[in-house]
C-alpha cells in the first residue's frame, strides 16, 4: 500500500482493533469459549472489511487496512466493525457479549512507514481505551509526546524508591457509631504516595498500574510492607496497621515469605497487620491465590477483600476463603440517600458478610447521614474524610501514643 500510494495523493489508514472484555470471557467460562470468540470475531471482521487487508496483531489486538479519503473511510469503517461486533456470539450455549476500541493512523500524514503508521495506530488505540472503551480515535501528533511522557514516568518510578520520593500516608479506621464522636480509631490504612520531584505528586491510582506493569512493584510493595509495619511497631498504642497488596504481588516471588520476615524484622505482632487484597488474586490464578491467602493467614494476619461490589464480586470466592473482612466499595457509600438501591446493597452486603463471620467496614464515609445509616444497619467499621483523611502519620501522633511536640534530641536522653 505504501508503495501503491507513495507520490501520488491516495491516502490510506491503519486501524488497530483491540477486542474489550477477551480477559472476561476467558474468566468467566474458559479459554476454550475465548477462543471460539476469537475465531468469530475474526469471521465478523473479515466479512465487514469487505476485502481488506485484516490480520490478528496479538492477543486480542487486530490490524486493518482501509483505502479512500481519510480519516472518513477508516473512521466509518471502524463504526461498522464496532457494529458487527457489538452483536451478541452464541458459543457453546453461552451468550458472549464482547466489543471494540480502535485507533486509526493515516499514511502519510501519520507516519511513511509501516512502523510509524502502527506505532501510530497503537498510540490513538492507547488514548482511546483511557477516554472509554468501545471508542474510536484518530492519532494526533500530541499524542507521541504523552506517550513518551509515559515512558519517562516509568524510569522516573524507577528511582523513586531509592530517592526518598516514596512515602507513606495514613487515614483512620474506626469501629462504628451513630456520630464521629461515637466512633473509635482502632488503627489505620496506609497508602502510598510519590512525590515526583518535577510533576509534584503522583496519585497511587496512576503509578501503582505503572509499577505493576513493569513489575518495579515488587520492590515498591516490599518497600511499602516494610515502613508500615516498621512504623506500626514503633507506636506505643498497639492499632491496627493495613496495607493494600497489589494482585501482581502474588504471582511472582514468594509474598508469605516476604510478609514473614519483614514481621520479625520490624518486631510487629501479626495479629496487627491486615493485608487489603482484591479479588485480582483470585482472579489471575484461583489455585494459586487462595493457597497464598490460607498460607498468609496461617501467619497470623487478618485478610480483607477491598473494594468488594466494585467488579465480579463473585460469591465464591467469599465461599473460597473465609476473609476477615469485607471492605465495601466507596460507590456504593458514595449513593446512599441518592439512590434506594444502593442502600440496599449495603444493608444486604451487610447482612452476607455477618452470615459468613465477617466483618464489614465501609469506605469513603464522607458525610454524618452515611455514617449513621451505616451504624444503624450494623456495619462494624468505617474509613473516609468524615474520621480523617490520608495524612503523614505525624498528624496522628496523639492516637498512636506519641506526643508530637517531642524533641528529636530527647531521643539521646
Ligand atoms: P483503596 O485501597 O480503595 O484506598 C482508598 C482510597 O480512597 C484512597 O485513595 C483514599 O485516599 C480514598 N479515600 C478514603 N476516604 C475517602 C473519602 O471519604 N472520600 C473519597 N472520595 N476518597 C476517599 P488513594 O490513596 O488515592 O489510593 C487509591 C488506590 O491506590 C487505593 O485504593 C489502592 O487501590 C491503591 N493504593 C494506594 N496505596 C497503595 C499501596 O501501598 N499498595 C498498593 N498495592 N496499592 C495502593
Ligand atoms: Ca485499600
Ligand atoms: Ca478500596
Amino acid at each position: 500500500m505504501i508503495e501503491a500510494c507513495a507520490g501520488t495523493d491516495e491516502e490510506f489508514a491503519v486501524l488497530c482493533i483491540d477486542l474489550d472484555g477477551l480477559k472476561e470471557v476467558n474468566d468467566v467460562f474458559g479459554h476454550a469459549v475465548g477462543d471460539k470468540v476469537l475465531v468469530e470475531v475474526a469471521r465478523r471482521l473479515l466479512q465487514t472489511a469487505r476485502g481488506g487487508v485484516v490480520a490478528r496483531l496479538s492477543g486480542d489486538e487486530f490490524g486493518l487496512i482501509i483505502d479512500g479519503r481519510q480519516p472518513e473511510a477508516g473512521q466509518a469503517l471502524a463504526a461498522q466493525l464496532a457494529e458487527a461486533l457489538a452483536k451478541e456470539f452464541l458459543i457453546d450455549g453461552k451468550t458472549v457479549h464482547t466489543g471494540v476500541t480502535t485507533g486509526i493512523s493515516v499514511f502519510p500524514h501519520n507516519g511513511s512507514d509501516a512502523a510509524a503508521l502502527l506505532a501510530n495506530a497503537g498510540a490513538a488505540l492507547f488514548r482511546a481505551k483511557v477516554k472509554s472503551r468501545g471508542t474510536i480515535n484518530v492519532f494526533e501528533p500530541d499524542m507521541d509526546r504523552q506517550i513518551r511522557d509515559r515512558r519517562v514516568l516509568h524510569q522516573d518510578l524507577s528511582v523513586a524508591i531509592k530517592n526518598g520520593e516514596l512515602s507513606l500516608h495514613y487515614q483512620p479506621q474506626a469501629a462504628s457509631g451513630e456520630t464521629v464522636a461515637a466512633c473509635k480509631i482502632v488503627g489505620f490504612e496506609a497508602l502510598a504516595r510519590w512525590m515526583h520531584p518535577l510533576r509534584g505528586f503522583v496519585s497511587p491510582a496512576d503509578f501503582i498500574p505503572l509499577a505493576e506493569e513493569s513489575g518495579l512493584i515488587f520492590e515498591m510493595g516490599e518497600w511499602i510492607l516494610r515502613e508500615a509495619c516498621r512504623e506500626a511497631a514503633s507506636w506505643p498504642v498497639p492499632m491496627q496497621i493495613a496495607v493494600n497488596l497489589s494482585p501482581a504481588q502474588f504471582m511472582h516471588g514468594d509474598v508469605v515469605n516476604l510478609v514473614h520476615s519483614i514481621l520479625l524484622e520490624a518486631g510487629l505482632s501479626p495479629g496487627r497487620l491486615e493485608l487489603e487484597i482484591t479479588e485480582g488474586v483470585l482472579i489471575e490464578d484461583f489455585d494459586r491465590g487462595l493457597a497464598l491467602l490460607r498460607r498468609l493467614k496461617a501467619l497470623g494476619v487478618r485478610i480483607s477483600m477491598d473494594d468488594f461490589g466494585s467488579g465480579y464480586s463473585s460469591l465464591s470466592y467469599l465461599q473460597a476463603f473465609p476473609f476477615d473482612k469485607i471492605k465495601i466499595d466507596r460507590g456504593f457509600v458514595l449513593n446512599l440517600g441518592k439512590t434506594p438501591q444502593s442502600a440496599n446493597i449495603v444493608r444486604a452486603v451487610i447482612d452476607l458478610g455477618h452470615g459468613l463471620e465477617m466483618s464489614i467496614v465501609a469506605e469513603g464515609v464522607e458525610t454524618a447521614e452515611q455514617l449513621s445509616f451505616l451504624a444503624k444497619e450494623g456495619c462494624d467499621a468505617v474509613q473516609g474524610y468524615l474520621l480523617g483523611k490520608p495524612a503523614p502519620i505525624a498528624q496522628y501522633a496523639g492516637l498512636v501514643g506519641r506526643d508530637n511536640t517531642m524533641e528529636p534530641a530527647r531521643k539521646t536522653g
